[in-house]
Formats: C-alpha cells, structure tokens, sequence
C-alpha cells in the first residue's frame, strides 16, 4: 500500500431513497499515481459525481477505504476534511461555482485567505494563478462580467492558487462551447505537464481521449478502459 497519491480500496457509497438504497458507488478500487493525467467516463447518474465528491473530500464512503497520501482519510470529521481539501486538493464544477459577488481576484484569493496566508503573497498567488489561465486583464470584473469559458478559467485559477497536488474537475467543459472547451482542456494539459495530477471527470468522450489513463463507470462500479488498435476492439477489466 505505497506510492498511490490517492487510493480507493472497496469504496462504496450509498444513500437512502423511499423506494431502497441506491448503491452510488460500488465496490470502488482505485490507485493513481502523483502526475498522472486520468479520465473518469461514463453515462448519466453511473456515480461520476459521487465518485470525485469522496476523492476531493465533500463526500465520505459508506464503507471501505480512501488513502490520500497513504493517510487514511476514509472517516475524518467535517473540520478535518475541509481543511486537508484546502491545502491539497483543487476543485473545478460544470457550473464554475464562483462567488457571484466578490470580483474575480477575491474569488482566486478565497481559498488563500482560509489558509491564512498574508495579503501580499495572497494577491501575488491569486494574480500568478490568474496570469496561468490568462485573466490577467480581468481582475476586477465580476463574475457575470465574464463569459463562460473565462468564469471556468477563473475558476481553475482559484483552484490553482493554493498549489494542489490534485486537481478533480466534474464536467468542466458540460457548459461550454468548443472553443472554450478547448482552452481549458489546454490548461489542464499545461497543468498535467507541470506536475500536478490532473482527475477529470466527463461524459464526453472527445474530452477523455486525452487522457493517457481512462475509466469508465457503469452503474457505480469503475472498470479500466484500455484502448487497443481498431482491429482488436477494446476491452474492459476492473483495476486491480
Ligand atoms: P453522475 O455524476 O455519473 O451523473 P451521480 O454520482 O451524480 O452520477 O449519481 C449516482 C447515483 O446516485 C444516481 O442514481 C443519483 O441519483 C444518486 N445520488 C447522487 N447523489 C445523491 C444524493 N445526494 N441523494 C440521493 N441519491 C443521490
Ligand atoms: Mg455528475
């Protein structure tokens, strides 16, 4: 049990319905590696969402264990938990999610200003990080000042800024058109090639074609997608 950055062992995740349980997540074992790029695929309502909640901790599984850095992480309290996902985790939504009210620095400095870092490296952080995703001329716009494809890159900054050591992304390109998509599929491959793992989530194939290592869902269980040559069709095995 070294090495994996984060490592899921028989992770399942349930919820309570009137009609029964739904099993959400399934029985999910999953180790990936610090730099990895992966891609996390899959229809609707197959545990994709469910899936990067419990990796970027605003979810814990039901049963089964979740190692983040060989650290146990699988029954940590709320404090606990909002803490470690602000130091090492960076979170992008389909919805970008941004503080409508603060301007676009604010929103890049929030997660700064609950570490506690000082203004000057904060503002300095925050503007670096905006610089990365090529905002630097919007500073001080609101967010609905902005286009979509811009407040997603607002919100990947803001992600950034603290220096994560993963970054989970659900949907980021869900609500945006192509050419957007495309920037933001660039940042992450910048982001990638830079060092940082990068776990995107999508059901958009086109967009999990770039990644070197790729996932499927199907109805809360995770298999390995290996692609072969055309002649040979592709094939699935759960990892591990
Ligand atoms: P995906 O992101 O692949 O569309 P989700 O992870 O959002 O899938 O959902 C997986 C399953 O779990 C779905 O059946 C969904 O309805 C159910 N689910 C997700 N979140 C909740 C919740 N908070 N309460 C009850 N059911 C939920
Ligand atoms: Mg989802």
């Amino acid at each position: 049990m070294t090495g994996a950055l984060l490592r899921l062992a028989g992770v399942s995740r349930s919820y309570a319905r009137e009609s029964g349980e739904i099993l959400a997540l399934d029985a999910v074992d999953l180790a990936i590696e610090r730099g990895e790029l992966v891609a996390i695929t899959g229809p609707s309502g197959s545990g994709k969402s469910t899936l990067l909640h419990v990796l970027g901790l605003l979810d814990t599984p039901s049963t089964g264990r979740y190692q983040l850095e060989g650290v146990d992480v699988s029954a940590l309290g709320d404090a606990e938990r909002a803490r470690l996902r602000n130091q090492r985790i960076g979170l992008v939504f389909q919805a970008f999610q941004l503080v409508p009210h603060l301007t676009v620095l604010e929103n890049v400095e929030l997660p700064l200003v609950y570490r506690g870092i000082e203004r000057g490296t904060r503002l300095d952080r925050a503007r670096g990080a905006l610089e990365r995703v090529g905002l630097e001329g919007r500073l001080t716009h609101l967010p609905d000042e902005l286009s979509g494809g811009e407040q997603q890159r607002a919100s990947i900054a803001r992600a950034l800024a603290a220096g994560p050591d993963v970054l989970l992304a659900d949907e980021p390109t869900g609500n945006l058109d192509e050419a957007a998509a495309e920037a933001v599929l660039s940042i992450f491959d910048d982001v990638h090639g830079a060092g940082t793992t990068v776990i995107v989530v999508t059901h958009n194939p086109r967009v999990a074609a770039r990644a070197p290592r790729r996932y499927e869902m199907l109805s809360g269980r995770l298999y390995g997608h290996y692609h072969r040559p055309a002649t040979e069709g592709s094939a699935r095995t759960r990892p591990q």
